[in-house]
């Protein structure tokens, strides 16, 4: 595997197909975890998940604080148990330069599996919950242009039509 991933960029129509949940554990899922880790840090990213990367796979990576020991990986999350209302700024490695506000549930849970799919339970608040949710988002083909609010529509109009722009230019024009 030593083919180079890339981060799929907005809007391609990868980020916004439903991913299908991961039913094989394999060395190769570790890899691919791996390598979304790293490419995560590279862009100096918090999350990344799989369709950000061209695969409908339910599997997301982050890292909260910057420090190797805090590396996630997450393998079939759900979110539940969500409690209270919190506002704050979110960017998007694929979305490149897009800052908005979004609403999100300030304390959860989450049930997920690591990557021998083994059960994991956790229960979070604040950044790390943000980041589930962002994260959650993308594997049912969510992303931060559906959450923001109708003013961020219109001041980010110019920022997303760039970048449909780009990638009608990248495609050869559809
Ligand atoms: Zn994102």
């Amino acid at each position: 595997m030593a083919e180079a991933l890339k981060i799929v960029l907005y809007p391609d129509p990868r980020l916004r197909k439903p991913s299908t949940a991961i039913k094989q554990f394999t060395p190769e899922l570790r890899e691919l975890a791996d390598a979304m880790l790293a490419l995560m840090r590279e862009y100096h990213g918090v999350g990344l998940a799989a369709p950000q990367i061209g695969k409908n796979i339910r599997l997301f990576v982050m890292n909260a604080t910057g420090k190797p020991e805090d590396d996630k990986i997450y393998v079939n999350p759900v979110l539940i148990e969500a409690e209270d209302d919190d506002e704050a700024e979110e960017g998007c490695l694929s979305i490149p330069e897009l800052r908005v506000k979004v609403v999100r549930a300030k304390r959860l849970q989450l049930d997920a599996q690591d990557l021998e799919g083994k059960p994991i339970h956790e229960v979070a608040d604040g950044f790390v919950a943000r980041i589930w949710q962002h994260e959650a988002d993308h594997l049912n083909g969510v992303l931060l242009t559906d959450r923001m609010g109708a003013v961020a529509k219109i001041t980010n109009r110019g920022l997303l039509k760039d970048l449909e722009e780009q990638y009608r230019r990248k495609t050869g024009g559809k």
